[in-house]
């Protein structure tokens, strides 16, 4: 298998101040080139460091660096992967011109005004680049490079990226396409890479019926992941054990029924829109503890307009009854937080929207404002639809964004649920 590693370079991103946006890129856009990834490692700007890091990575047939490429002094990736690789750095006076054009255009075209002297420096920098490399053309100001060990040396190429995101993307197809990289990625095969969602299943479960199917596993590289309150079954293969995987998947939906809501990857968000359109059906929501975020979390999808008509938020008992039309007397004898007003609000939101689906949803969010028998995280939240009435009561440990994050993924599944099922 052909395996590259990754050096995310920058002071900012091992502080955490800039979260590293640029290894998962790579990762992804390896694994779809059939080259496997054995490690991101992220160095801050110092030499010493960087260097440590291409040593323990030098295994890799690919080394791929991102950032530290640009004019100023704490920008030292160039030089030092070229001292690594045998290759001391020199002015290279054609690129120097190339950057001191695009320099020139880049200043002009933001209107600034800037010391000559230091403009050339900084050009001049980003010229100085190690003997032999290749030159990827710059997508801002800094060339990327390809870097092959010195004649009569061991070890893999280095690929040196900037550290922009912009600007290490825009320049992946020429990297992909230079000679050198793909000399030390031949070989590369197809990975493919396929995804299920199962909901309300705990993870312990789930790795006790990967166990049972141990023998469908063959071929296959299975790793699970709770997110947002789901399982999310990621498996790599190579195309040789597509079968395999087909396999595992019907193996798992026997195990798991309609639980297991996503064989093809599917997002629930995608999988409610999808079955929203499909049916030609219209949405609105009543919130209160949640005010809004399921109504945002179901328009975060182009498209959205066609079937998200609208939504109440009706923090206050007065809301509820005006925007909502929930009887003031059923709040007053069961309280806010309640099935039947939940089964009010959603009524009221298809009723005032004219909509086939309503939500609705009414809770403690707390952190304060709990008792004994509504405790804070209490939530309940209905979904009405044509012929079908689904409530749920929940009970979210955690913070106030806790709660309401939680509540916002459960009526998501509420919705599918009553839509799929
Ligand atoms: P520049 O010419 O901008 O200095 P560079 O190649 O030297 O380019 P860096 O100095 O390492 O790149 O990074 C420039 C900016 O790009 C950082 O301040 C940061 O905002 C962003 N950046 C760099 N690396 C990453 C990363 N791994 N993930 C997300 N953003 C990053
Ligand atoms: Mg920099």
């Amino acid at each position: 298998m052909v395996r590259a590693g990754v050096v995310v370079t920058g002071t900012e991103v091992l502080t955490g101040r800039v979260a590293d946006r640029n290894g998962p890129w790579l990762a992804d856009q390896l694994r779809q080139a059939g080259v496997d990834i054995a490690d991101i490692v992220v160095v801050g700007d110092r030499p010493d460091d960087l260097r440590d890091a291409l040593a323990f990575l030098s295994g890799v047939q690919l080394i791929i660096t991102s950032g530290g490429l640009g004019p100023t002094a704490d920008d030292l990736t160039a030089v030092t992967v070229g001292d690594f690789q045998g290759r001391p750095s020199a002015l290279d006076p054609d690129l120097e011109q190339r950057i001191a054009d695009i320099v020139e255009r880049l200043m002009a075209g933001r209107g600034w005004k800037t010391d000559p002297e230091a403009t050339a420096a900084a050009v001049r920098k980003q010229a100085f680049v190690p003997t032999g490399a290749s030159v990827l053309a710059p997508v801002g100001t800094a060339p990327g490079l390809v870097v092959p060990p010195a004649e009569g040396r061991a070890g893999p190429p280095v690929l040196v990226l900037p550290g922009p995101p912009r600007e290490l993307q825009g320049m992946w197809a020429a990297a992909l396409a230079d000679p050198i990289v793909g000399e030390a990625l031949a070989g590369r095969a197809e990975l493919r890479q396929r995804t299920m969602r199962i909901w309300g299943v705990p993870e312990s479960e789930l790795s006790a019926a990967l166990r049972r199917h141990d023998d469908d596993l063959d071929g296959l590289e299975v790793t699970t992941c709770m997110t947002d309150a789901e399982l999310e079954i990621v498996t790599r293969y190579a195309p040789d054990a597509e079968q395999a995987y087909d396999r595992l998947g019907d193996a798992l939906v026997g195990e798991f029924g309609a639980a297991l809501y996503s064989r093809d990857g599917r997002t629930v968000d995608r999988v409610v829109a999808d079955a929203l359109l499909e049916r030609s059906l219209t949405i609105a929501t009543t919130e209160s503890c949640t005010a809004g975020l399921l109504a945002g979390r179901l328009t975060d999808l182009p498209g959205s307009s066609a079937y998200v008509l609208g939504g109440l938020v009706t923090y206050s008992n007065l809301a509820k009854h005006e925007l909502a039309g929930v009887p003031m007397e059923l709040i007053d004898r069961v309280g806010a937080v309640s099935e039947e007003v939940a089964e009010a609000m959603a009524a009221g939101a298809r009723w005032r929207l004219g909509t086939d689906v309503g939500v609705g949803i009414t809770g403690v969010a707390g952190p304060d404002g709990g008792t004994a028998e509504k405790p804070v995280g209490l939530v309940h939240l209905c979904v009405v639809a044509p012929g079908r009435t689904l409530s749920r009561r929940i009970n979210v440990p955690g913070s106030r964004r806790d709660v309401r994050l939680r509540t916002v993924a459960v009526a998501m599944h509420m919705i599918r649920s009553v839509l799929t099922e």
